[in-house]
């Protein structure tokens, strides 16, 4: 019902996603649950992602939401693995936003990282926002900015991630959940968590994108809502980002990676959550990856194979919540 609706309308505007390739030239293996990983194949994925957004000639951007070559790529090949994949992104006919994932970082420290990816950010933080018309903005998270991987080890930052880790995590081995309950199972040394001044940067964006009636889609290659995601794959400080994006009414959509099966849901406030499938986890001559058409009053995720595709819709009732706050004292005076 969705496409048919949509079917008359053309989009605002459209740009490609693409998560998790990992890429690495070494044999196939298994995660650590035992998902059969692509690493050559992989990518092939990219490549064929590539091809599709040029043959579209419709979309304006592309978003690649981190993780583009594996951290058990050898150390001395880091480099040059993390230039194919630049390579084969650059191969689109447009701009592609680029975030990092934590096995990029196993592969580069952020100095040399950002530049190649062409993040902008200050003081190696890779947390900023882009406007593709003037009713939408994008808004990037930095979902490394505390954590044990990328920053120098005596880094203020490495420090704080690893006396969070030690507080919530006793096992020596802190990529492990094992006796960890829950959401506490998020605790693991592979993520991170947005930090203080990165927090107050989000709510001054938000707040600007409210004054200037903008919708606002969050990327992060965290999920941010336990509804989308396994435990284990969480934002260390996913709720504290989510009190910030829920005191306003802008943001529509979060998009995520790193929880290489995908998941949709709706939060309590309304807002969509949607990670995507794993270019890493597709057997060979399978895809993951797709574009989004992006309305008024939603959003279309055309998906390739093993991604789904997903009809977004965003829900009027803030506009009906905001008639209720106006019409509030009325009810009152009426019971009373
Ligand atoms: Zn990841």
């Amino acid at each position: 019902m969705g496409l048919i609706t949509a079917q008359g309308k053309q989009p605002l505007f459209s740009f490609g996603v693409i998560s998790d390739v990992q890429y690495a030239d070494i044999a196939d293996g298994r995660s650590f649950l035992g998902v059969p990983r692509y690493y050559r194949h992989s990518i092939l994925v990219l490549e064929r992602a590539v091809k599709k957004w040029n043959d579209l000639q419709k979309l304006s951007f592309a978003v690649n939401f981190g993780d583009i070559v594996d951290g058990f790529c050898p150390k001395d090949q880091s480099l040059n693995a993390i230039k194919k994949v630049v390579s084969a992104f650059e191969k689109f006919n447009g701009p592609i936003y680029h975030m990092i994932g934590n096995h990029c970082l196993y592969n580069l420290p952020r100095e040399e990282l950002l530049p190649l990816l062409k993040i902008p950010g200050h003081d190696s933080s890779a947390y900023y926002d882009f406007s593709p018309i003037p009713g939408y903005r994008f808004v990037v998270l930095d979902a490394y900015d505390i954590s044990a991987i990328g920053w120098p080890k005596d880094h203020p930052k490495t420090i704080e991630a690893l006396r969070l880790l030690k507080e919530k995590n006793p096992n020596t081995d802190k990529n492990s959940p094992v006796g960890l309950e829950g959401l506490e199972r998020r605790f693991l040394m592979f993520n991170g968590a947005v930090g203080k001044e990165q927090l107050q940067w989000l709510d001054n964006v938000l707040q600007d994108a409210t004054n200037s009636k903008q919708k606002v889609m969050v990327c992060c290659h965290l999920p941010l809502d336990p509804g989308a995601s396994t435990s284990e794959a969480l934002l260390w400080n996913f709720d504290e980002v989510m009190d910030v994006i829920h005191r306003y009414k802008c943001v529509k959509v979060c998009f995520g990676g790193h929880d290489h099966k995908g998941g949709h849901s709706v939060d309590s406030h309304g807002v969509h959550h949607r990670v995507f499938e794993a270019a890493l986890e597709c057997p060979p001559n399978t895809d993951a990856f797709g574009y989004v058409d992006v309305y008024e009053d939603r959003i279309s995720l055309v998906g390739t194979d093993r991604m789904q595709s997903t009809d977004m819709v965003f829900p009027p009732w803030p506009v009906l919540l905001a008639f209720w706050e106006i019409a509030q004292p009325d009810f009152q005076s009426l019971a009373a």
